[in-house]
């Protein structure tokens, strides 16, 4: 059963989301070579719990912290440890919060110092995929609308469209119904209603969209070792379009260029 949301629980969860946008924010800031994930796994945490929220991947299904942080060829679910970052590594940094009882969850991929042009691209057409997914969300819609969106333009990029992973729902549980793939067919799936909140995470591979898991149990890699990038936004739909709950402050960013892909009712 899909939970649609009141406009008073949106409130709440804007709220939630302001808070994983703004500790993702300061993440993104301290991400450089030779920072460990560890450290930036205790900066999240601690930037949450300052704010009022708690983190919602610590302790999720035995999940040990407070971020997933994922380097090049891993896609998602990469534990934080000692691990130091590079100049040239590409991080995801996926990050959950819960404030009154709800749940805001956003990713993004970011360049460790100097990254090859064809990572660059990457990373600028998944962020473009996960606007198209947003701007795809439109009441009377279907959740197939979402999925074909980023599909496509993933595609026409050379770049596959990771399978077993999807986002999803999000409200009181960070995973509620519906499923939402980053591929399928328009007009398809349940219908887009207001009320609706999702969590919309395009997961794209430079080659082949296969992915394995590693012996950790948890990181997700892909099957042919190349680089793979994730974005994520908690987006809700309203009778006045669709609101991203975990919009960041953007207007200085390389990223911005993606943004222009949102329809303007979205920000
Ligand atoms: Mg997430
Ligand atoms: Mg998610």
């Amino acid at each position: 059963m899909i939970a649609l949301k009141s406009p008073r629980e949106i409130e709440v969860m804007r709220r939630s989301g302001q808070v994983t946008a703004d500790v993702l924010t300061e993440l993104m800031q301290a991400v450089r070579p030779g920072i460990s994930t560890a450290e930036l796994d205790r900066m999240a945490e601690a930037g949450i719990r300052a704010r009022g929220g708690i983190p919602t991947f610590k302790g999720y299904h035995g999940f040990s912290a407070s971020i997933c942080a994922s380097v090049n060829d891993e896609v998602v679910h990469g534990i934080p440890g000692e691990r130091v970052l590079r100049d040239g590594d590409l991080l995801s940094i996926d990050i959950g919060t819960t404030l009154d009882g709800y749940v805001s969850d956003s990713a993004v991929t970011v360049a460790v110092g100097s990254i090859s042009s064809a990572a660059r691209r990457l990373l600028e057409v998944t962020q473009e995929c996960l606007m198209l997914g947003i701007a795809a969300m439109r009441v009377g819609g279907h959740v197939g609308d979402i999925g074909a969106a980023v599909q496509a333009h993933a595609e026409a990029h050379g770049y596959g469209v990771v399978r077993e992973l999807v986002g999803h729902g999000v409200g009181r549980e960070m995973h509620e119904e519906p499923q939402v793939p980053n591929y399928g067919s328009a007009g398809t799936g349940a219908e887009l209603r207001e009320g609706l909140v999702l969590a919309i995470e395009p997961m794209i591979t430079q080659g082949s969209p296969r992915v394995s898991i590693q012996k950790d149990g948890w990181t997700v890699v892909t099957a042919d070792g190349k680089l793979a990038a994730h974005f994520e936004h908690t987006i809700a739909l309203t009778a006045t379009g669709a609101k991203v709950l975990t919009l960041r402050e953007f207007a200085e960013r390389p990223e911005a260029q993606a943004y222009r892909l949102m329809p303007s009712a979205t920000v």
